[in-house]
């Protein structure tokens, strides 16, 4: 069992990033993935299209060519893989690394499948694996889903999409433009100001139009087999539901970060303590990189922005 330099946890685009720049440094790495390749963007929805034109979502200058102003979800997946394969990049998939402690100047890393050795760890884990949930009777029904996929599955059904952010409003969009009846239960006053400014005008005529019912100022209170249950400001209403579609966000996961020691903010956002300078944690050895670094401020983060911490680790753990 030989001692790696780094293993890295997560093969999303920034995980592949940081697999990168270990190679270039001719480190010992290792990426291990608890799913398939770049594993949060393929549960992204079938027809999505990135807010980031192709330059942006670039790892390590290499050019992602696209025919569109924004890439695709087909495209990006199309990219990233041929990053990896190309560049044989060492990744372990569907090994989901379950505990790491440490060892001396060292850690051990166990994972679903191995035991391993290393200097360093870089946790690129993301933020798409734990829904915020509803917490409301009902939540556990076959169906409500936090993940929406594709828009025919819901032809001629009453579904209820939850929130007025970029994925409900698009999933709003695209399951009533394939025949389904959309209404959208809003918390705040108004459709979110950060939905994308090319679609939200598109929303906002919809549900003028009529075309899909918005309850704003609304929350949902009870899920049932044939209907559901909404506060209003006009009181509490019941209305026919055959699906609920609660893209309420997601969640870093942060047991896993306090289970290697790293500590987190005070604040309500929870931001995990590392070094800016150098995306070192608290617990030496072990760096964050991509949008897992801004703790429940899941939209401060992106690839655009992120893809740097690659560099900084490796200038860091070389030295
Ligand atoms: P992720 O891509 O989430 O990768 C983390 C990886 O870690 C996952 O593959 C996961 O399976 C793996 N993992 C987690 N835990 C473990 C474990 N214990 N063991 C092993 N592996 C583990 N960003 C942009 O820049 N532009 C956009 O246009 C854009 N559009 C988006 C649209 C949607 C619908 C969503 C949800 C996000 C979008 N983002 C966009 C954000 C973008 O997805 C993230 O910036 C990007 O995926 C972050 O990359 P990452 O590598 O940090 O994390």
């Amino acid at each position: 069992n030989k001692t790696l330099d780094v293993i890295i946890i997560g093969a999303g685009p920034i995980g592949i990033a940081c697999g990168l720049e270990a190679k270039k440094r001719n480190l010992n790495y290792l990426i291990i993935e608890k799913g398939p390749l770049v594993n949060s963007l393929y549960h992204y929805p079938t027809n999505m299209t990135f807010f980031s034109t192709s330059e942006k979502l670039e790892i390590d200058n290499i050019p992602f060519i696209s025919n569109n102003p924004k890439p695709t979800k087909r495209e990006a997946l199309e990219y990233y893989r041929r990053i990896a394969t190309s560049n044989e990049l060492q990744v372990q998939l569907f090994e989901k690394v379950e505990k790491v402690s440490r060892k001396e100047e060292k850690y051990e890393v166990k994972s679903s499948k191995a035991t391993y050795t290393t200097k360093n760890i870089i946790v690129a884990t993301g933020f798409y694996d734990i829904p915020n949930p509803l917490n409301i009777p009902g939540e556990g029904l076959p169906k409500v889903t936090h993940y929406y996929n594709d828009p025919h599955y819901y032809a001629g059904q009453d579904v209820a999409v939850i929130g007025a952010s970029n994925s409900s409003v698009d999933a709003a969009l695209e399951v009533y433009r394939k025949g389904g009846n959309v209404t959208m239960i809003v918390r705040g006053k108004s459709i979110g100001e950060r939905v994308k400014y090319w679609v939200r005008p598109d929303i906002i005529n919809r549900i003028e139009e009529g075309s899909i019912t918005a309850y704003y100022e609304s929350e949902l209170k009870e899920i049932r087999g044939n209907d559901i249950k909404i506060s209003s400001p006009k009181g509490e209403k019941v209305l026919p539901n055959d699906f609920v579609l609660a893209l309420t966000g997601y969640q870093p996961n942060f047991a896993f970060l306090k289970s290697m020691g790293i500590t987190l903010g005070e604040t309500e956002k929870k931001i995990p303590t590392y070094n800016p300078q150098t995306m070192e944690t608290n617990q030496k050895g072990i760096y964050l990189a991509g949008v897992i670094c801004g703790g429940l401020e899941t939209h401060k983060w992106f690839i655009e922005n992120s893809r740097i911490h690659a560099k900084i680790i490796m200038e860091n753990i070389n030295s």
